[in-house]
């Protein structure tokens, strides 16, 4: 690797959030921020109805936002879905595309995902494009097919694309389930995906690893050089401990 890459961070809230709980959470993890900057830069994705929320208040903070999905369309007739513009906005800096309950539970295939990440970056937003193998495919011996299938078509958008993008392997078997991926198999598929990028000339992107981070693992995960920071689920809805876990 040749230049470092800021240590980014960032929050999934999922269906998670109330108005109350919401303006304590921004709080503290807006001050909180402020003592990282330079070191780590940190985000939380919010559900939809909480982006006017996260920009009124975290406006001018060291704290990005974003959303946890979004449209590939432009606009129109797409009942309950939102377009990346609208995120825009909200001054979403950051959108996950791909998340693997999208996939398992909305039938999202890469194709799909990759023209959401296209969506994204037309309107300004970063995607978070998110990739990983299910137990299964993990157990079988089959991440990195998977992981080459998975990327396939957003690496197809090209490197003027790829250049905007943010990747986060998250090995299914290891969100939600508080069974984490050790430093050396998330390290191992980080640098397969780094390869993978470089042959487009993306491989300065920041490469996240998700999955049952922690603050007590998150030092180990992100020692790893190809690990650039944390996609990180239940624990960022703890101020202190997502605090923790970027200033590992
Ligand atoms: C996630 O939702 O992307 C995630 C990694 O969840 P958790 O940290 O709870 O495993």
């Amino acid at each position: 690797m040749g230049q470092a890459i800021t240590r980014l961070v960032i929050g999934n809230w999922k269906m998670h959030g109330k108005l109350a709980t919401n303006q304590a959470l921004l709080e503290a993890l807006a001050a909180g921020s402020m003592s990282l900057s330079g070191q780590c830069h940190l985000g939380v994705c919010v559900p939809f109805p909480y982006l006017a929320q996260a920009q009124a208040q975290l406006q001018g903070s060291a704290l990005s936002w974003g959303a946890q999905d979004v449209s590939a369309h432009l606009g129109g007739a797409y009942t309950g879905e939102v377009a990346a513009p609208m995120l825009a906005d909200f001054g979403a800096q950051w959108v996950l595309v791909g998340h693997s309950e999208r996939r398992a539970m909305h039938g999202e295939d890469s194709a799909l995902v990759a023209s959401k990440a296209q969506a994204a970056l037309n309107a300004g937003i970063t995607p978070v494009v998110c990739i990983g193998e299910t137990l299964e495919q993990h157990d079988a011996g089959h991440t990195d097919a998977v992981i080459a299938d998975q990327l396939a078509p957003v690496l197809a958008l090209g490197p003027q694309a790829l250049a905007k993008m943010v990747f986060a392997y998250e090995p299914v078997w290891a969100i939600g389930t508080g069974q984490s991926a050790t430093p050396d198999q998330a390290q191992a598929v980080h640098a397969t995906i780094r390869e993978r990028l470089a042959a487009f000339d993306a491989a300065d992107r920041p490469i996240l690893y998700g999955g049952s981070v922690k603050a007590d693992n998150a030092a180990g995960l992100l020692s790893m050089p190809d690990i650039n920071g944390a996609l990180v689920g239940g624990a960022s809805l703890l101020a202190e401990e997502f605090l923790r876990i970027a200033a590992a």
